[in-house]
């Protein structure tokens, strides 16, 4: 019986970048473990199968995005349990693949993609927790590496929007923003809290990081409380497609927007609550009548253009998810994020 073959997470990326490096130009810059040696189902978990950011090889540095995770979900106004949606959208993307068939673009072969881990957390403190995920963010090593979180509840948004606009060398009147949700996150304060996730974008928007006239909202539908939820994003001038627009023709609106943004840095902040709870039921504010996981994937895509410079993908709730569909689609839509950096 001849030897089995050992497929330790070292020999498997040894045997695939053999592989790899026949791509175009000289070598994939993410050198994925080899599923034929390493299937998809074994190994340790890294969002992708990408290399965690200390394993990756001096010739593909600086990386191009780093995934992190932010296990927080302090922030929440109705159910927690968000906090372990990075760990769950890991797990789902074991089966994300390199080739993007939208972008016609092997993904790996351009970028160099890598997971950096979880940022440190404050689990009892919104304020503290935005720090900590900022000081993180801000200091990631690579400093031309885009970053990419995986949430939590969507006040982590706020820490990695900052960290983005510094690290895009901080533009004048704040950086352009892509934003999909069902919710607008602009009310002022719940419950006192006004680091929660109903306010990053109150304060990003405050603190000049945002341009709300460089700001899109896509899939807005509440549940509203009154038509004064929609006045502060209103009134500085925010872009919104509500619900049901996005889901008619959203991409049309997205393209015509990203057109005028003319190349200015861009923020792409992922709220899985825009996709209808038939599709994406593991979250904590769900909101019905939402955009099919179809439509959520062609709208991210009509991103292409624009010059996105930072992510995130939040508000996975896996608890209420049923067989992973929202971590998987969440796991997917990081991807495309990321391969909207492969056509600019
Ligand atoms: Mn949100
Ligand atoms: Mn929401």
């Amino acid at each position: 019986m001849s030897k089995p073959r050992v497929s330790s997470p070292a020999s498997a990326q040894r045997v695939s970048s053999a592989k790899n490096r026949r791509g175009r130009g000289g070598g994939a810059r993410t050198i994925l473990p080899d599923p034929r040696i390493s299937p998809r189902f074994a190994g340790l978990v890294t969002f992708g199968r990408y290399p965690r950011f200390e394993d990756v090889s001096p010739e593909n540095r600086p990386v191009d995005w780093a995934v992190f995770g932010v296990p927080f979900d302090g922030g929440v106004t109705y159910r927690p349990g968000a906090r372990f949606g990075p760990r769950a959208i890991r797990e789902e993307s074991q089966y994300l693949k390199r080739y993007s068939l939208a972008h016609n673009v092997d993904v790996c072969e351009r970028l160099s993609l890598c997971d950096a881990g979880d940022a440190p957390v404050a689990p009892y403190d919104c304020e503290a927790n935005a720090k900590r995920v900022y000081e993180f963010a801000r200091g990631f090593e690579d400093r031309r590496a885009r970053l990419l979180a995986l949430g939590g509840d969507h006040s982590i948004a706020y820490a990695c929007i900052r960290a983005a606009h510094e690290r895009a060398g901080s533009p004048k009147g704040g950086l352009a923003f892509l934003h999909f949700d069902s919710h607008l996150d602009t009310v002022d304060a719940v419950w006192g809290e006004k680091w929660g996730h109903a306010s990053p974008f109150r304060r990003a928007i405050e603190e000049g990081i945002v341009n709300p006239r460089r700001m899109i909202s896509v899939g807005i539908k509440g549940p509203l409380n009154s038509a004064d939820d929609l006045a502060f994003a209103r009134d500085h001038g925010v872009t919104i497609i509500p619900g049901e627009e996005a889901a008619r023709n959203g991409e049309r609106g997205l393209r015509a927007f990203v057109r005028k943004l003319g190349g200015a840095p861009a923020y792409v902040s992922f709220d899985i609550d825009c996709v209808d709870p038939a599709f994406a039921p593991g979250t904590g504010t769900p909101s019905v009548g939402g955009l099919t996981s179809a439509q959520a994937l062609e709208l991210v895509r009509s991103c292409a253009g624009a010059n996105v410079v930072g992510g995130d993908v939040v508000e996975v709730l896996p608890d209420r998810d049923h067989a992973g569909i929202t971590a998987l689609l969440a796991a997917h839509i990081a991807f495309e994020i990321i391969c909207l950096t492969t056509v600019s």
